[in-house]
């Protein structure tokens, strides 16, 4: 099986890795072509554009920063829907919205091309490792034989259910992802307010009924050492928590936590942290208050 890929930036250049390491074949293309020339330097295919990587694969994988850049590269006038083979399947790892997704996915079906979401949660970290939670949404017979490709990329795969539903499981998780970190970075802010050492709310909440994935994953590594580099940048975790609003908007459902949680980290984003690890918002609660959490005591 002949894999593309497209996309070779944080989180794809260390997946094509990966599957070149496992033996596959693979044919790469990125707007970048120092990314191209690193990939080609671990035995990959260095394409000019995506038509051309289209032309030599039946597995297209693509990991690019949004959704408008995901329609680019499929419908684009060197797009890879423009040269897929007929069975091709394409596997968007992108986190985007379901809608856009389904429109890739009812042109794909026209020309015979299967389309697939499988957003990826674990970070870069995780994308290195290969042990990466992939949410796909594919139909049975798709994701049977995509899943040996999955597998070499990433260490939990669940088929959500048909194409759409990994894009949507997706966000429903950061906007609590969101939700969850917003949220503790008020609530250190009020307990050291009010005489409580970090160590203490991290001891006692870690085993009472507030601890969160945020909790475990952002205090102790990132918040209690005050360095917030590497992570998840807030960028990445705005832009998700967008995705779920445009959804909501389209679903007709309110989503008053998601907008506020967004409106804290534009706060962060204005304040120039959006490449720091979303914890970073705990400097904006710090500025604003005068009280001090980083650092732990
Ligand atoms: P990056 O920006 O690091 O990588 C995207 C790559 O795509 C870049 O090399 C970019 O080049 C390239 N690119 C942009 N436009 C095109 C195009 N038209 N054709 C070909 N290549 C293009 O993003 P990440 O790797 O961090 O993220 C990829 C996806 O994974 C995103 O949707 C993100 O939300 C999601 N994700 C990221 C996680 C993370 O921790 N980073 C975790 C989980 C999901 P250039 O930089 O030159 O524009």
């Amino acid at each position: 099986m002949k894999i593309g890929f497209i996309g070779l930036g944080a989180m794809g250049k260390p997946m094509a890795v990966n599957l070149l390491k496992e033996g596959y074949q693979v044919s790469a293309f990125d707007v970048n072509r120092t990314s191209v020339d690193e990939i080609v330097a671990f035995g990959a295919v260095g394409c000019s554009n995506g038509g051309a990587v289209a032309a030599s694969s039946d597995v297209i994988i693509t990991s690019l920063p949004n959704a408008g850049i995901v329609e680019t590269v499929m419908v684009g006038s060197e797009g890879l829907f423009s040269q897929c083979k007929e069975g091709t399947v394409i596997i968007d790892m992108s986190s985007v919205s379901p809608s856009s997704t389904l429109k890739m996915a009812g042109i794909a079906e026209t020309m015979g091309i299967k389309y697939v979401d499988a957003p990826v949660s674990g970070g870069t970290k995780g994308a290195d490792a290969g042990t990466l939670a992939i949410m796909v949404g594919a139909d049975e017979a798709v994701f049977e034989k995509i899943k040996p490709v999955l597998e070499v990329i990433g260490g939990d795969i669940y088929h959500v259910g048909p194409t759409g539903t990994g894009d949507a499981i997706k966000i429903v998780n950061n906007l609590m992802l969101g939700c969850n970190m917003a949220t503790l970075a008020e609530a250190l802010i009020l307990g050291v307010k009010c005489g409580l050492k970090v160590e203490t709310m991290q001891k006692i909440i870690s085993k009472s009924s507030g601890r969160s994935y945020a909790m475990e994953a952002k205090l102790e590594k990132f918040i209690m050492k005050d360095d917030f580099e590497g992570g998840f940048a807030m960028d990445l975790q705005y832009k998700d928590l967008g995705l779920a609003l445009e959804a909501g908007k389209e679903n007709n459902i309110p989503l008053p936590m998601t907008a506020l949680a967004t409106q804290v980290f534009e706060s962060g984003r204005a304040s120039g942290l959006g490449r720091e690890d979303m914890s970073a918002i705990i400097k904006v609660w710090e500025k604003i208050t005068n009280v001090r959490v980083a650092g732990g005591e």
